[in-house]
């Protein structure tokens, strides 16, 4: 009987009502349990090709989990403000079904993983979209549909959105932005060539302005986890009851999430870790457990792929100790079908 499982909570075997009570403690015992396991894993390398990224400290960690029902639990530096970065194409690509509907997006960027690298210069050989909007390809795609909904309000727009999502207002790191706009070539080079497919429709430099800008949103691992937990409550900040996305595009975006991500690691993730989650250069990873957390990790070395080894580690622990992959036995499935299975 489900009622009478025991989960194997970092090893405690805890049933679920107690965890009702002891969540708070239990939460934090794991997250410093993961903090210390990896703190002293120096593998990896802070990202340069973006120079004002390089400022980071490199040994900068930080783990947070926030709840639905809006507790936060944190191990390490989780208020040191980093870049969001890739992030936030996931939240990107959240509005922009929100503002054009999903079949106009789906029109311009498809929703299969790469394999590809997250700066690769590859489209769909048929349709000449973008594999899928959590790649840079189909990012700055979903900027061009952001900026023809929006105009020149377009900026203002994510980020409040952003701000809403993460329960307190954000702001842009001016820095990281001059510092990405001036040396972003080849984010230049992909922008043409979605227009010469016919997926960008509105001037490059506009898409490309509007995804400097939401890469360079300054956030914190807390801010992370906040907005994750957001996610993971259908859209609304569990702290501050404010929508921020739209329901039907969570859903979308979390199964893109789950299967592209992590770039040409996402299948890796999706063995290992098994939740949906996404990376950025910056050092972050925002993992969703649908209905029930957010979690952030922080740690600017990077892999070979751009995503922080730390965080990689940290999440793998995290899903072991706290049951968390998709398929793990002690996710029950819909408790809907449930009620018809019986
Ligand atoms: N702004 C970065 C870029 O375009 C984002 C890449 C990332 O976080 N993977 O290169």
């Amino acid at each position: 009987m489900p009622g009478d499982m025991v989960i194997s909570l970092s090893g405690v075997g805890m049933r679920p009502e107690d965890l009702q009570t002891a969540g708070r403690h239990e939460f934090d015992t794991v997250l410093e349990q993961v903090w210390s396991t990896h703190r002293e894993n120096r593998q990896g390398m802070v990202a340069d090709y973006i120079p004002e990224l390089s400022k980071a400290a490199p040994d900068d960690f930080g783990l947070a989990i926030a709840t639905t029902n809006g507790r936060l639990h944190t191990a390490g530096n989780v208020e040191v403000p980093f870049t969001i970065q890739s992030i936030s194409k996931a939240l990107t690509f959240c509005l922009a079904l929100e503002l054009a509907g999903r079949d106009a997006v789906l029109a311009r960027v498809g929703v299969e993983p790469s394999g590809d690298a997250f700066n690769a210069i590859v489209f769909d050989p048929v349709n000449k979209r973008p594999f899928n909007p959590m790649v840079n390809a189909g990012a700055i795609t979903v900027a061009g549909i952001l900026c023809e909904a929006l105009g020149t309000g377009a900026f203002d727009f994510v980020m409040d959105r952003f701000s809403d999502a993460a329960g307190r207002r954000l702001s842009l790191d001016d820095a990281v932005y001059r510092s990405e706009a001036e040396t972003g070539h080849r984010n230049r080079a992909i922008a043409h060539l979605l227009l010469a497919n016919d997926v960008l429709r509105v001037p490059p430099e506009d898409a490309l302005d509007l995804y400097f800008r939401q890469c360079s949103i300054s956030v914190t691992a807390s801010d992370l986890a906040r907005i994750g937990a957001t996610l993971a409550n259908m859209g609304e900040n569990p702290v501050t009851g404010r929508a921020a996305f739209e329901l039907r595009a969570v859903r979308n975006t979390l199964a893109v999430m789950f299967t592209c991500g992590m770039y040409d690691y996402a299948g890796n993730w999706a063995y290992d870790i098994g939740v949906p989650a996404k990376s950025g250069v910056g050092g972050g990873i925002l993992g969703v457990v649908n209905r029930q957390l957010g979690i952030a990790t922080y740690s600017p070395r990077l892999d070979t792929r751009g995503n922080s080894v730390r965080g990689i580690a940290s999440f793998e622990l995290l899903a072991e100790e706290l049951g968390l992959h998709a398929f793990d036995c002690t996710n029950m499935g819909s408790s809907f079908v449930s009620t018809l299975i019986r």
